[in-house]
This record gives structure tokens, sequence and C-alpha cells, in this order.
């Protein structure tokens, strides 16, 4: 087990909220995913096997907003991955396929692949769950404030 610190507890809190709306995909969502793209880069068509080199990528990147839901993710190469960056997957899959008629195939099963997993409730907006880890976590801060100083009596007295 990691140590609990408050920097720790932090990462956790925000975590755990998020996980709340917006779930990492679980094994079986994961196997459904490598059996939809047949084991293959869902932009380039490489071959690939579970493991390092084969990631579960976000096609609307997290940085952007993007869930972390199961409907949010293909298979993709670690070159694909790296490559695309914070890029729209439809220009990135355009540069890979080896012509225009691939780029549309390969664009359609993505797209069959969203709209077969989508979620069945809303995925809560990333706003309102920070909101709500921002008012956890100015609690949290208050308490370690809190205890530090009672800890430390020479500092606050000096302060
Ligand atoms: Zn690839």
């Amino acid at each position: 087990m990691p140590k609990m610190t408050p920097g720790y507890v932090r990462n956790a809190i925000r975590r755990s909220l998020s996980a709340i709306v917006d779930r990492e995909p679980g094994k079986r969502e994961v196997a459904k995913l490598w059996r939809h793209f047949a084991s293959k880069c869902a932009y380039c068509g490489k071959a690939l096997k579970p493991g390092p080199g084969a990631n579960i990528d976000h096609l609307v990147p997290a940085s952007k907003q993007g869930a972390h839901h199961i409907s949010n993710r293909v298979l993709a190469c670690a070159t694909c991955d790296n490559r695309k960056g914070n890029r729209l997957w439809r220009a990135h899959l355009k540069t890979v396929a080896p012509n225009a008629m691939e780029a549309n195939r390969r664009t359609a099963k993505i797209e069959k692949w969203a709209k077969l997993m989508a979620p069945s409730v809303a995925i809560a907006d990333k706003k309102v769950v920070e909101r709500e880890a921002e008012r956890v976590l100015t609690t949290f801060n208050t308490a370690v404030e809190k205890l530090r100083r009672a800890v430390s009596p020479k500092r606050a007295a000096d302060a």
C-alpha cells in the first residue's frame, strides 16, 4: 500500500469522485474492444498483442475533457497513440490509412464502436466532478494545515 501522504489522498479523492461518473473500462469491456478491432490498431491497422505497445487510446483526449468510458476508447499501437497526441482522431486516421476508402472503413468501424458502447446514462460534465472535488479538497487542506500547526506549536508561536 502506498504511503498515505496528503498529496496521495488528494489524488485518490479526485480519482474516486471521477470514477463515480466516468469509470475506467473493465476487463470484459477491454476484451470486447480487442474483438471489435480484431486485435489491430484502429488507426493504422497494425496487428497488436496485449501488453506494452498496445494502448487503450482515448478518441477525445482526457486533456480535452474526453471520457475514460469504453465508448471513447479504441485499440491503438503506441506509435499512433504518441503521434495522435491532442489532434482529432479523424485527422490522425487519414494520415496513417493506406487510402481514402480504407480511412472511411476504419472511421466507420470506430463510429460503430462508440455507438455500440454508448453509456446508458449520461457521463456527468467533468466540471461538476471538479467542483465537488475542490469542495472536499478545500476542507481536507484546511484539516491538514490545522493538524500540521497542532504538531509544531513552536513554529505557530513564532509566526
Ligand atoms: Zn497504429
